[in-house]
């Protein structure tokens, strides 16, 4: 499994809230043999309400995902620069953009990335009614696989703004929430050497780093859309982390890597 290792760079029990950062601070002080038999403990308490983080392994792997996509430009760029790279990847879609390209959907498919759930739209979760949050989840799935025509798990919150109540919600319609730790940002403009270079500071062993091959951002938020090439962006981080001996790959190969790490993410 592999769990259990030396720790990568940041806190392996990072943003896991009371929970995690009073193991944390107890890990410290055990050997490597207790440190495991806390993690597997803090695991236990978690997975009722945790969502997917990553796995705890030592070995150089993370998973690459891609949120708000298909979209016309970004989506073949990115996929462009993942067939070169030999990368698969998982992509996190907006069913009605799916709907709306579904011969980008399908190439994604084709190519062999994996396809999640981002939403119907990129609403928050958090501020719907109980009944509204589960008919969008439920819906959102159903669309999803229909245009995809397979079975969809995977489910990433819209702004990651999930609450207790919408995570059992995404639990109860069949789907397993995945949230994220490095994010190249990529909602802000730079040259696509510096976009990459963002994440890589907080990049670990087990990590699931965030990017994009869509662009969304909040009603009324006159954020311009970013100029650098997405493809080139994905070009920049996959040759950094090779460069570190990292192996990229998708969230579903990841998670055959070692052993789950969840956390409690609740944020509006
Ligand atoms: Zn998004």
């Amino acid at each position: 499994m592999g769990a259990g290792g030396p720790a990568g760079r940041g806190d392996r029990f990072g943003g896991c809230g009371v929970i995690g950062s009073l193991a944390s601070r107890v890990a410290g002080r055990l050997s490597p043999a207790s440190k495991r038999r806390v993690r597997r403990a803090t695991d236990g308490v978690l997975s009722p309400v945790g969502s997917v983080r990553g796995v705890r392994t030592s070995a150089r792997v993370v998973a690459l995902t891609y949120d708000d996509g298909p979209d016309p430009e970004g989506t073949p760029a990115v996929l462009e620069a993942l067939g070169e790279l030999g990368v698969l990847a998982t992509f996190f879609v907006l069913v009605e953009r799916a709907e709306g390209h579904p011969a980008l959907l399908r190439r994604i498919l084709d190519e062999g990335h994996e396809v999640a759930l981002h939403g119907i739209d990129h609403s928050r979760l958090t501020e719907r009614s109980a009944g509204e949050v589960r008919r969008l989840l439920v819906e959102g799935k159903r669309r999803l696989e229909a245009v995809a025509g397979r079975r969809v798990r995977l489910f990433r919150p819209a702004f990651g703004a999930q609450s207790v109540g919408t995570f059992l919600a995404a639990r109860r319609a069949g789907l397993d929430p995945v949230v994220w730790g490095p994010t190249v940002s990529d909602w802000v403009d730079g040259t696509a050497v510096e976009v990459a270079a963002r994440a890589l500071p907080a990049v670990h062993p087990g990590a699931v780093i965030l990017l994009h091959d869509g662009f969304e951002v909040p009603v009324g938020d006159e954020t311009p859309r970013p100029t650098f090439d997405r493809g080139d962006v994905t070009r920049s981080l996959v040759g950094a982390l090779r460069g570190e001996g990292y192996e990229v790959m998708s969230v579903g190969g990841l998670l055959g890597c070692g052993q789950v790490w969840r956390t409690a993410w609740f944020r509006p």
